[in-house]
């Protein structure tokens, strides 16, 4: 094997979380190695929905990328009929730019790639992942750096990000598997695309409780509808149970081999942060949000938060309150988890009630609104009094292409 190949840090995984990561940490001026194990486009099972925080979040526009821009919602219990969110007022409100997850991320990895420094490879398979100066990648102690050896190349850095996602290695390499099985640490989706003539005919739908802690959706894009169902209870069946909405729903023959499904882990808002220079985040750190299963917001805001760490720590922060630091940055994003938690619990006691509610005139409004304006929930609950004359920032409408309404 050829000498180690050095970066100041190293990333694994080149989705959002690890391009968010590369390309702060590339405008700090900090030299970085992002891998993947895949070339670009590649496949992630994903619906592609992104927030209008996501949106804002990102350094860059994607407007190359956007298929369409909701702005309406169905929103059903089961298979009743929908309560249409953005019917008052009448004036449209985007909330969530529709992308294809293959065409996105590997738009975002051109953007990182052009950011200076930043070198992108693809890597072999994993074998080791341990700290300079030490074994095994235990925690603690003064931060040496980082070791990775792949089947056929070997990379150390001062620092190292795990953002290889939901079934990536890094946390397991990381001592991070423990409670990963927990119960409820994982949520689970399956999707699948249905061709359609006129995908502008449809809304942006979802249709709480389809299945039992869980919900189906539609999501119209360019030339297809993205279909899918998430659940935070079993997992069985869920396949079986896409078929027969896309038939209910759409009167559409879905094969199972047609569909895909993933893991989402929605409980890593509760693991503390390391304290020697190695990071989790986005899928990798379990933080997605457990009652829709949003994952690329929390993926960009931890990947940005570990970037800015490091590169606050490279300016002269004392080492020492390295992970403190990050836990302050991430905090928001942990709050957020953990109320969306809160949210999910009540849904799931609850759908009919949650969905009744939801229904009401000026909620339906509140919803759409702080959804457009880009704001997290723990956000919307703290400015609630400021909804009414807060605006959606100029910067994010600026990234939006015009609107196409939608039926
Ligand atoms: C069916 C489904 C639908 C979803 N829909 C939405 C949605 O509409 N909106 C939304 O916000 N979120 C959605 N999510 C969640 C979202 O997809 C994830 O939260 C998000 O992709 C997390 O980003 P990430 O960068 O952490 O991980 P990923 O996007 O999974 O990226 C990880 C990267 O690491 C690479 N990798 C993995 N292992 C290795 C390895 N050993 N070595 C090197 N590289 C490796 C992978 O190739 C990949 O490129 C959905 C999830 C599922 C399952």
């Amino acid at each position: 094997m050829s000498s180690a190949r050095h970066s100041d840090v190293l990333i694994l995984g080149a989705g959002p979380a690890g391009c968010a990561a590369a390309y702060d940490l590339a405008a700090a001026g900090l030299s970085v190695r992002l891998l993947d194990k895949h070339e670009f486009p590649r496949p992630k099972p994903c619906a592609g929905g992104l927030t209008m925080r996501t949106v804002s979040a990102l350094r860059y526009s994607i407007t190359p990328v956007i298929e369409r821009v909701a702005d309406d919602w169905m929103l059903g219990l089961g298979m009743n009929e929908a309560t249409r969110m953005g019917a008052w007022p009448a004036k449209p409100m985007p909330i969530v730019a529709m992308t294809v997850r293959s065409r996105l991320d590997a738009y975002c990895l051109e953007q990182t790639k052009a950011a200076a420094g930043v070198t992108f490879e693809r890597n072999g398979k994993v074998r080791e992942l341990a700290r300079l100066g030490s074994e095994g990648g235990s925690e603690g102690g003064a931060n040496e750096g980082w070791s990775l050896r792949t089947e056929d190349a070997h990379y150390t850095a001062r620092y190292f990000i795990g953002a290889d996602g939901a079934n990536g290695v890094s946390a397991k390499l990381l001592g991070r598997a423990a409670g990963h099985h927990a119960r409820d640490s994982f949520a689970a989706a399956v999707e699948a695309e249905v061709p359609i003539d006129d995908p502008l005919r449809f809304a942006m739908e979802m249709r709480l409780d389809y299945v039992p802690r869980g919900y189906a959706w539609i999501f119209p894009k360019g030339d297809h509808l993205n279909v899918g169902i998430y659940a935070r209870g079993s997992v069985k069946g869920l396949k079986a149970s896409l078929v027969e909405f896309v038939r209910a729903r759409l009167d559409q023959t879905l094969e199972t081999r047609d569909i895909v499904g993933w893991r989402v882990p929605v409980s890593g808002q509760d693991r503390a942060p390391r304290t020697d220079g190695a990071f989790l985040v986005g899928d990798a750190g379990g933080l997605a949000e457990p009652m829709f299963g949003e994952g690329i917001f929390y993926a960009i805001a931890s990947g940005q938060a570990a970037a800015q760490t490091i590169a606050e720590v490279e300016a002269g922060r004392s080492a020492a309150a390295m992970a403190s630091r990050f836990a302050r940055l991430r905090a928001p994003i942990d709050r957020d988890l953990r109320a969306w938690t809160s949210f999910a619990e009540i849904l799931d006691r609850n759908p009919a009630r949650v969905h009744w509610a939801l229904s009401l005139g000026s909620v339906r409004w509140g919803v759409m609104k702080s959804t457009m304006i880009g704001w997290t929930l723990t956000e919307t609950l703290w400015r609630l009094f400021l909804l009414p004359v807060a605006r959606m920032p100029r910067a994010t409408r600026a990234r939006l292409p015009a609107l196409e309404r939608g039926p």
